[in-house]
């Protein structure tokens, strides 16, 4: 598998350091709000990412962050006048329900920033021993870039031209005012409650250094794959190689790679700018996860992609062909013809997920599947719905009631042969009764789980 590496600008070979796993670390939603679709453009990337690794048989351990404390998640609590714990767990809980609708795989591990203050704590004593960061006189410890040789690497930097020496508190900012940025951040009046104690007194971390600590901690100080939108490629990553980096003396990370934003209008979709749809918005507008998914998935990751609701539209008709041929196809040993489809496809993927060839095989498949009248191209469909995950199999979501459901579902398909229908009715009851809801058509009878 071929991606482009941010670190080098070149497109190198995918392949894990150690056995046969990738480990990836992505940096994942601060819960302080309803994630918005452009958050999510960089989660259904990471998730292709994860899926082809698995695709080409190997295996995958992600770990994705949740960024409980913040300055944003801090404000949010103390408007609402609640806990932070209490602000963000509505918002962490929102998040993983819309990564189910969006059929997002998830990661092996999300840990939250406040779980691991200490290990935080215990990378900035680390740092302070090399002698790279310094206490403020406020209470704060400083990242002295200066002292890391090799800061500006991944965002190339040209930093003998910068003017330093500056101190930047707040989390983000550009390549203009590079300065030593934030590890801890003495407490403030404005945090109100929030605070844990530390060697330099009470206060909270920086931001940066969560990430550097929870990946390390669960990923380990040397590891394959990280990546997240093209916004955090500075300051956040430069931060997290520096912070890493000068902390252990090995090299962090070997591969970065950012996926390109989703605009709105030609400019980036964001909280701030208000431009922005959260995925809820889009459900109550009636359109589905699954179109959702499509829309998202099916651009280059690198390539900007404008948000528009004509694609939503052609996302469901793109949907309902793929839908229709589905139906027609069979089980078997697949045709040469499909097979050479698949082949495209699997060639697509692994250069560099190449998105709309990948989509482009499936249409072959699909234009080649009709003309034919049908085929036992089904198993092509399922193999390549492990990296898109958006076909819809009739049979394979049958597959997913469970066997006490699917038994009683049978004894009502023999009850309505025979024109039982009190015993027909009684068990649609008892059917709705475990949970699930029994709808009958001309094709018999179907059933979905109760929301
Ligand atoms: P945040 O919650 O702002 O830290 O963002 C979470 C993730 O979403 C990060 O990987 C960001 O780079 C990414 N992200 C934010 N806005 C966009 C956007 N408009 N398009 C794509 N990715 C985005
Ligand atoms: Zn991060």
């Amino acid at each position: 598998m071929q991606v482009f590496n941010s670190l080098t600008r070149r497109n190198e070979e995918l392949k894990p350091l150690e056995g046969n796993e990738i480990r990836l670390y992505t940096c994942g939603p601060t819960v302080y709000n309803f994630a918005h679709i452009g958050n999510f453009r960089a989660y259904a990337f990471e998730d292709i990412l994860r899926r082809v690794v698995q695709f080409d048989g190997m295996k995958i351990r992600q770990v994705m962050n949740l960024t409980d404390v913040d300055d944003k998640t801090i404000r949010g609590a103390n408007a609402a006048g609640v806990a932070l714990t209490d602000y963000t767990k509505t918002y962490k809980d929102a998040f993983f329900a819309d990564l189910k609708k969006l059929n997002i795989q998830p990661a092996e591990v999300y840990p939250a920033a406040t779980d691991h203050i200490p290990e935080m704590i215990s990378l900035v004593s680390k740092l302070i021993e090399k002698g790279v960061a310094y206490k403020s006189d406020d209470g704060s410890v400083y990242f002295n870039v200066r002292k890391f040789p090799g800061y500006g690497k991944l965002a190339h930097i040209d930093f003998d031209h910068q003017q330093t020496g500056a101190r930047c508190a707040a989390d983000e900012y550009d390549k203009e005012n590079v300065g030593d940025f934030a590890l801890w951040k003495a407490w403030e009046e404005s945090d109100g409650p929030v605070g844990w104690d530390s060697p330099w007194g009470r206060g909270r971390p920086g931001w940066h250094i969560e990430c550097s600590a929870m990946s390390m901690k669960y990923l380990g100080e040397t590891f394959d794959l990280h990546t997240g939108g093209i916004d955090n490629l500075f300051p956040h990553h430069e931060n997290e190689i520096a912070q890493a980096e000068a902390a252990t003396g090995k090299p962090f990370v070997k591969t970065w790679m950012h996926c390109a934003h989703l605009r709105v209008n030609g400019e980036k979709m964001s909280k701030s700018a208000g431009n922005f749809f959260t995925l809820r918005d889009l459900i109550e507008k009636g359109y589905t996860g699954r179109e959702i998914r499509y829309v998202l998935i099916n651009a280059h990751y690198r390539q900007g992609l404008n948000f528009a609701f004509s694609a939503l539209e052609d996302a469901r008709k793109a949907l309902a062909r793929i839908d229709a041929c589905v139906e027609r196809a069979t089980d078997g040993e697949a045709p040469d013809w499909a097979k050479a489809h698949l082949d495209d496809f699997t060639a697509a993927v692994n250069d560099d997920l190449n998105m709309p060839k990948a989509f482009a095989a499936l249409f072959e498949l699909v234009r080649d599947t009709n003309a034919h009248g049908g085929g036992s191209v089904l198993g092509v469909f399922k193999r390549m719905d492990e990296v898109l995950g958006v076909i819809f199999f009739g049979k394979a979501e049958k597959a997913e009631v469970p066997a006490e459901i699917q038994a009683l579902l049978d004894q009502r398909a023999e009850a309505r042969k025979a024109k039982n229908w009190a015993e027909s009715d009684r068990l649609r009851d008892e059917i709705a009764a475990a949970g699930w809801l029994v709808k009958d058509s001309r094709e018999g009878q179907s059933v979905t789980k109760k929301a």
